[in-house]
């Protein structure tokens, strides 16, 4: 397999390297951590001298979300003033916005893993690369301006919106890579159709897509319609952006960049680890990051452990599956749980049916939930597909609900992340 790499050496690191080298990690950030005394009152009488091993290191307790949003906004930080080079942060949608204060070294940092995910991708100095995430507090557009940059390639730094001139720059500029949240692939679609844009004009090659669940279904859509290859890429604004793993052209999992990033798999409930190859909550550590340290911070994403085995593309990093969903995104519904990704799979498995749907949740007068899927659907679609989707979804998720059919582009589109569930109960 064509394995080409940003790091080499330290792409293709022994495990027993790899693992010494994340306790000294582990030490590292735990000493510096400690100079802010809230995380001194956090952590208690641990020194940075007490992590030997990651079971060491399983003794600290975990960090929420709920911590870093009531430490707004500088609270958790390690970094004076004088060395934060920018903030980004997470939208507050429910509370304050979580803010993560860049040094220069963190930014450095970000665009090395960057770079490190992109040759992952097979993207290089030849390419042109369209950054359609915004440019601002959102951490999106700068990651991948960064690492492109570092990798020498050409940037087009639109950020977000303007489909159509986003359609015609990637045309007349020949974009060759596009960087994006999973699903605004699903928006180009729609906006080509509409204007009768020629795809088969473009030059894409590559499509770089994360912040968001994305089933393999709606992956392979993708693909199929723009005619390239799709990479998952991960990471959050609490652990420094997009950039803390990406699929590799083996397609067996995301590789963890683990010199940089120190991963977990625990059981939501109970927060005890849980064995490769069992799905968990993902808690992350930062290994080299300055302005906020991450110290088990568990990040509600579903995933598993799939291999710490070398892959066949020569990297020794352990990889991920592909997220699975978030502890809180699960719905549960009469005693049934199920994640909106089951429910987009099988819509995507209908002839007929659009990409775009919606969960809607309420209490009926009499007390009891109900569920409702609103999808869009092609005229025709009520006889022939109709059936079969209310079996599949009985059969498949033991799920009955009400469906309402609307036509194509009646569901409200959300600027940012896609609205998948609405709970009104
Ligand atoms: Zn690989």
């Amino acid at each position: 397999m064509d394995a080409a790499m940003w790091e080499p050496e330290a792409e293709t690191r022994p495990r027993e390297a790899l693992e010494r080298e994340t306790v000294e990690g582990m030490r590292r950030t735990l000493g510096h951590a400690l100079t802010n005394p809230a995380w001194r009152q956090r952590l208690g009488s641990v020194e940075s001298g007490d992590i030997h091993s990651a079971a060491d290191w399983a003794r600290l307790r975990f960090l929420t979300k709920d911590e870093l949003r009531d430490a707004y906004p500088f609270g958790l930080a390690c970094a004076d003033a004088g060395d934060v080079w920018r903030v980004h942060m997470s939208s507050g949608t429910t509370g304050n916005p979580v803010v993560n204060p860049f040094t220069r070294a963190d930014v450095e940092q970000w665009a090395a893993v960057m770079a490190r995910c992109y040759t992952a991708a097979g993207v290089g100095a030849r390419d042109v690369v369209q950054i359609t995430p915004s440019f601002g507090l959102f951490t999106g557009g700068f990651g991948f301006h960064y690492g492109a940059e570092r990798i020498g390639a050409m940037v087009v730094p639109i950020g977000a919106g303007r489909t159509s001139l986003q359609l015609q720059l990637m045309r007349d500029l020949g974009t060759t890579v596009l960087a994006a949240i999973s699903t605004y692939p699903l928006r180009i679609l729609e906006v080509a159709r509409e204007e009768r844009f020629d795809l088969g004009s473009l030059k894409l090659r590559v499509a770089i897509l994360g912040s968001e669940m994305w089933s393999d279904d709606l992956r392979r859509l993708i693909e199929r319609e723009l005619s390239l290859t799709t990479f998952d890429i991960i990471g959050m604004t609490e652990t420094g952006g997009p950039g803390l793993g990406i699929d590799c052209a083996a397609r067996e999992g995301i590789h963890v960049w683990e010199d940089h990033y120190f991963c977990e798999v625990v059981d939501p409930a109970t927060g005890r680890p849980r064995a490769d190859g069992e799905e968990g909550e993902l808690v992350v550590s930062t290994l080299t990051r300055e302005g906020l340290p991450l110290i088990r911070y568990r990040t509600h994403d579903l995933t598993r452990v799939v291999s710490r085995a070398p892959c066949a593309c020569g990297r020794t990093h352990l990889r991920l599956d592909r997220l699975h969903g978030r502890t809180d995104d699960m719905v549960i519904f009469r005693g049934v749980n199920f994640y909106p990704r089951q429910v987009e799979s099988l819509l995507l498995k209908q002839p007929g049916v659009g990409h775009e749907y919606q969960i809607v949740l309420d209490r009926a007068p009499g007390g009891s939930d109900r569920l409702a899927l609103l999808v869009e659907a092609r005229d025709g679609f009520a006889e022939m597909g109709l059936p079969r989707l209310r079996s599949d979804l009985r059969q498949f998720l033991n799920l009955s609900p009400e469906i309402t059919l609307l036509k194509e582009g009646e569901l409200p589109r959300a600027p940012g992340k896609a609205v998948r569930v609405v709970d009104r109960r």
